[in-house]
């Protein structure tokens, strides 16, 4: 019988979603999506100071707005729940009894002191990673009453096995780590909370996980959790670690790279589809080669042999180039339906809807995130506007302007609309009229309606702006050359 594919993303709620974290649940949503299997959604929240129900709902939020979906979790229940850590302490404590009874876990009663003894002799040893000597493993029932009538309150340690832990990681490959390279750590603190490496593997052994995907920080902790499905008597699931993040300067990913939580990626205007296209690609490939690959692509192409075991360069310009792709890809009205919220919040007047279409229209091949086409189509709504650039003030000092400028409006008065084809014609009557051709004529005339020599496709700007604002604005730039 072939096991059946159930995979968890298992945030912590203690702040933002970030988007290393929302990598891991796009990969396991891909693997679980592609395979048929299950995506469960696991709170781990017993970090009691930092964790909040708002990041719990911020998690919900951001994985719903990229488009991830769950089949199991604490906002929809399962089988196998609570999916919620804090709910599952009765589990946790019948557990960490039952390897107390078996002998696989101890009570340590060990002083502060006697703990920091332990590490300085162990640091002076030249030993970092295994400092704990193990002298609670095998107490009599009179020392343990002893360090009870103290006042002593016990941790629980696990019997950490004297033996190699080797695994086989679906990404990484073959891995060892030597006995020796960790001890008996704890599982359950004085107050009796157990720890995080002993309840992941309670949670991912009673929901029958049967693929762990999560970041390759937490490789260290594996072997420790392989030493507690071993003490549980449980089969252990299939490994994947994936490789981390690095910004552009190659160290890890964090704030001083920019936004890094997925909301600041969604208030800046990037689309669920470009980002989760991105990130899919930040340590896989698709066979073709092929880099815009929609959901459905991505679904059906994900497979854990082309991830790739070194770290990922989050390459923020590449991202942007692809939201870009998306951008330009989108219906017109539902780009100005995503547009929307971004003018309203710089306060524009917004014009009848099909006006607004059309406006959005002119950046919509060149707006690489959503919250540019404020800037981008701050010319369309300010009042007048003055030449933005070094160059845009040189076309309109050249000598010949003002008069391509005179004659543009004499020609404009001529006619009732200035519309598309007007345009076109004024156009050619003022170069007719003025002998100035080419750059030396439109570029004037472009600075002087979008205040920039590069920019949107200028017969449509006149179709938006019609002829008393093409006029006010070129009697405007008339008025600065004075
Ligand atoms: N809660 C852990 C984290 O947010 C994930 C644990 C795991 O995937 O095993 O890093």
């Amino acid at each position: 019988m072939t096991q059946e594919i159930r995979v968890r993303f298992a945030p912590s709620p203690t702040g933002k979603l970030h988007i290393g974290n929302a990598r891991t649940a796009i990969l396991n949503w891909l693997f679980a999506r592609h395979s048929g299997g299950r995506l469960i959604l696991r709170i781990e929240d017993t970090d009691l100071e930092r964790s909040s129900k708002e990041s719990e709902e911020g998690i919900y939020r951001d994985l719903i707005w990229l488009g991830i979906d769950w089949d199991e979790g604490p906002d929809i229940g399962g089988e196998f729940g609570p999916y919620r850590q804090m709910e599952r302490t009765d589990i946790y404590g019948k557990y960490i009894d039952s390897l107390l009874g078996k002998g696989h876990a101890y009570h340590c009663f060990c002083t502060l002191e006697e703990l920091d003894e332990m590490r300085e002799k162990a640091q002076a040893a030249g030993k970092t990673d295994v400092w704990y000597d193990g002298r609670h493993r095998n107490l009599t029932a009179g020392e343990k009453e002893a360090f009870i009538a103290q006042g002593r309150k016990p941790v629980v340690r696990l019997k950490y096995p004297d033996e190699d832990i080797s695994f086989h990681d679906i990404v990484k490959g073959d891995l060892t780590f030597p006995a020796g390279s960790t001890g008996d750590f704890v599982i359950a603190r004085s107050d009796g909370t157990p720890t995080y490496n002993f309840v992941v593997v309670i949670d991912d052994g009673l929901m029958k996980i049967s693929h762990v995907i999560r970041g390759d920080d937490h490789l260290s902790n594996t072997p420790k959790q392989i030493a507690v499905y071993r003490a549980l008597g449980w089969q252990a699931p299939q490994f994947a670690h994936i490789p981390m993040i690095l910004g552009d300067d190659r160290t890890r990913l964090s704030k001083r790279h920019g936004a890094t939580s997925v909301q600041g990626y969604c208030e800046a205007g990037f689309l669920p589809a470009a980002l989760i296209n991105f990130m899919s690609l930040l340590s896989w490939s698709s066979p073709s080669g092929d880099e815009i690959l929609s959901l459905e692509r991505l679904v059906e192409e994900f497979d854990f042999s082309r991830v790739s075991k070194s770290p990922a360069v989050f390459d923020n310009e590449k991202l942007a180039w692809m939201n870009g792709m998306y951008i330009r890809a989108l219906p017109l009205s539902r780009l100005t339906d995503l547009c929307l919220p971004y003018l309203e919040k710089a306060g524009y007047p917004l014009p009848q809807r099909d006006k607004l279409e059309q406006i959005v229209s002119l950046v919509q091949d060149n707006l690489e995130r959503l919250k540019d086409c404020v800037e981008k189509l701050e010319f369309v709504f300010a009042d007048r506007v003055a030449p933005a650039t070094p160059d845009a003030v040189r076309m309109i000092e050249k000598e010949s302007t003002p008069k391509v400028f005179w004659s543009f409006l004499r020609q404009a008065d001529k006619v009732e609309h200035l519309d598309f084809a007007q345009f076109r014609k004024i156009m050619k009557t003022v170069s007719n009229e003025t002998g100035v051709m080419g750059k030396d004529l439109w570029m004037p005339v472009r600075v002087a309606l979008t205040g920039d020599i590069h920019g949107p496709d200028l017969p449509k700007v006149v179709d938006i702006f019609g002829k008393e604002r093409c006029k006010k604005r070129i009697e405007s730039a008339l008025h600065l050359e004075k």
